[in-house]
């Protein structure tokens, strides 16, 4: 590890947490307690997972956690109504709908009906919308969290070629606006894309999105690039080849332990901000 970089996302989540108890105990004097809501539909054992180490996080944090769980059988209407409950409801402050939901459920619609103000896991079309516009208050937590690692780090984007692998709504095509509004120049592949290799071999930064395991090869990237590997495939696997990645990286995420932690660590964070938003007590309570 001589000369490397570990980009340690256990330590940046840690920040994250440190900073938010402060905020939490600001709300608490206040009266206000903020609350997450997650929506789980059906029983797949992977989002099962991911939704109780949400809401164990929260617990942790003396944040609300507000657990639904449907029945794999209910409708998109069912769904709509569920989430329009929690939207009236002044009590909650974010809403996370675990995804992905049953194919018979119209899964756009479904993230379209959360509140704007409670979008902590910015899916609404305009929350995404605002993040690429810059001026977006809940960007997706995944690319959240890549910036997150970037700013603790203290990594340079600006003028840097970052080269991110994926285009899905929730990682690939946030995490490259974000890049490109911190001045980087990016380029976003998928997998129509001719000459991978050939392209990550310009970055200085890469950012794999792939859901491929170990798909980016140490002999396809630059000599003393940045590699944030937000893939997270059965059993603990990043999308980047770790060890022969080490080699030629000045900077990379380990999986597990990179960008992971620091994923939850976000939603937590603007858990926390959409209650200080919405009491409006944000002087008060980050003082
Ligand atoms: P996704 O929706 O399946 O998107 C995968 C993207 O990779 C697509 O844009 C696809 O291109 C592209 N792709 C597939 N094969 C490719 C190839 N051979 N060459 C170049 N691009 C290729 O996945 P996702 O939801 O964005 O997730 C990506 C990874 O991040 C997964 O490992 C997932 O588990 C992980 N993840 C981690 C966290 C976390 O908290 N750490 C959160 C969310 C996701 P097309 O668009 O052309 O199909």
């Amino acid at each position: 590890m001589d000369n490397k970089l570990l980009l340690d996302g256990i330590v940046v989540a840690e920040n994250v947490k440190e900073q938010l108890k402060k905020q939490v105990s600001g709300l608490k004097k206040l009266g206000v307690r903020p609350c997450l809501a997650t929506i789980l539909v059906g029983d797949d054992p992977s989002s099962e997972t991911y939704v109780r180490m949400k809401g164990n996080a929260c617990d942790k944090m003396e944040i609300v956690s507000k657990r639904i769980h449907l029945s794999k059988d209910i409708t998109t209407d069912d769904l709509l109504q569920t989430i329009a409950e929690l939207n009236e409801d002044p009590a909650v402050h974010g809403i996370l709908l675990q995804h992905p939901v049953p194919g018979h459920i119209d899964e756009r619609k479904a993230f379209e009906a959360i509140a704007i103000e409670k979008d902590v896991d910015g899916v609404t079309s305009l929350g995404y919308g605002q993040t690429a516009l810059g001026f977006g208050e809940y960007p997706s937590c995944t690319p959240a969290a890549i910036l997150e690692i970037i700013d603790f780090y203290k990594l340079e984007t600006k003028g840097m070629h970052a080269v991110v692998v994926g285009r899905s709504p929730i990682l690939g095509k946030p995490v490259s606006a974000l890049l490109l509004n911190r001045n980087a120049t990016v380029t976003t592949c998928h997998s129509h894309t001719r000459n991978l290799p050939q392209i990550l071999k310009q970055a200085d930064i890469v950012v794999a999105a792939v859901g491929k395991p170990n798909f980016i090869k140490g002999e396809w990237i630059k000599e003393g690039s940045i590699v944030l590997d937000a893939g997270y495939n059965k059993g603990n696997i990043g999308d980047v080849d770790y060890e022969s990645c080490l080699h030629k990286a000045f900077a990379i995420t380990p999986v597990p332990g990179g960008v992971g932690p620091v994923t939850i660590s976000m939603l937590l964070k603007h858990t926390v901000q959409a209650a200080v938003k919405s009491s409006e007590i944000k002087g008060e309570a980050t003082s």
